[in-house]
């Protein structure tokens, strides 16, 4: 990842649209390392959904926010611990209360420190944008599930278990039918797989399945995924379907005992030769890393 490939991930809080009453997201405009943000309102607080990376784009989401809030209470959540989710939150810090379930604490705690470092490493734009940040330190945690009263409006915060990362959580707005997904659902790109053996290997394809299979039997109206076009039910059904293809191609030919580098190379191009507009095709090859080691169990 070089600076060329990788543009500035930079907020654009002009294009936010309001997808029902009172919920606005700033959407990426499909920009690598920028997450849909939402804004929730109810009458008597409003919650922030992700921070975008770094101080600069959590000032300005922090700033649409307040607009928006008039004086009512803010809140912070984010999906999951990755840094164009949450490394924005200290600038959160004595104007919001940063609320995330046990386990994204635990990630953030844990493994922070070594994804600060990692994408500083990237260099140009995003380093820049990573100077001076901390690894945030949520105010409230809580454990199975919390439902946020907002006044006249309750957010369902919950916890998935271990798919994407080990902490995912997701925030229905169940009034309104909409659903945000963090990474546990994209569009316009191959699923987001953060397999980096031996530092990190808490993605699990078949359990992210088995979630995507309960946000479905939730049935939410709207999806907001967390990159990528807004969209219906159709969204978690893409990524299902997108993860069973390439955990029967890859354990197909994991089952005629072929080495993992050919593994690769054949499901690389036959996914992309199905989803030839789809970016981000360097993700195919952790997730048959990934998927290889989920192969027995
Ligand atoms: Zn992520």
């Amino acid at each position: 990842m070089t600076e060329e490939l990788m543009p500035d991930p930079a907020v654009q809080v002009a294009g936010a649209q309001e997808i029902a009453s009172d919920l606005v997201v700033i959407p990426n405009h499909r920009v690598q390392l920028v997450p849909n943000i939402g804004v929730i309102g109810g009458t008597q607080a409003v919650l922030v959904v992700e921070t975008g990376i770094g101080s600069a784009n959590a000032e300005q989401v922090l700033a649409f926010a307040s607009e928006v809030a008039k004086g009512r209470r803010l809140y912070l959540t984010t999906t999951h611990f990755h840094p164009e989710h949450a490394f924005g939150a200290q600038t959160f810090a004595g104007h919001a209360t940063y609320l995330v379930n046990r386990t994204q604490a635990d990630d953030l705690k844990a493994k922070g420190p070594g994804y600060l470092e990692m994408f500083r490493g990237f260099g140009g734009s995003i380093a820049r944008r990573l100077e001076g940040v901390r690894v945030p330190t949520p105010d409230v945690v809580y454990d199975d599930g919390y439902d946020l009263d907002l006044g006249g409006r309750t957010v369902r915060l919950r916890p998935t278990g271990r798919g994407h990362t080990r902490g995912d959580q997701v925030v229905a707005v169940p009034d309104a039918g909409v659903l945000f997904t963090g990474d546990l659902a994209e569009t316009g790109q191959f699923a987001i797989f953060p397999w980096f053996p031996p530092y990190d290997t808490d993605v699990s394809g078949v359990r992210w399945l088995a979630v995507l299979d309960r946000l479905a039997a939730a049935d939410p109206r709207v999806v907001v995924p967390g990159h990528g076009d807004i969209g219906g039910p159709r969204v978690l059904a893409d990524v299902r379907d997108y993860l069973r293809e390439l955990r029967d191609e890859t354990w197909r030919r994991r089952d005629s005992a072929m080495g993992e580098d050919e593994i690769v190379a054949e499901v690389r191009a036959l996914l992309i030769e199905r989803h030839p507009e789809w970016v981000g095709r360097d993700w195919i090859e952790r997730g048959v890393g990934c998927l290889c080691t989920e192969h027995a169990a």
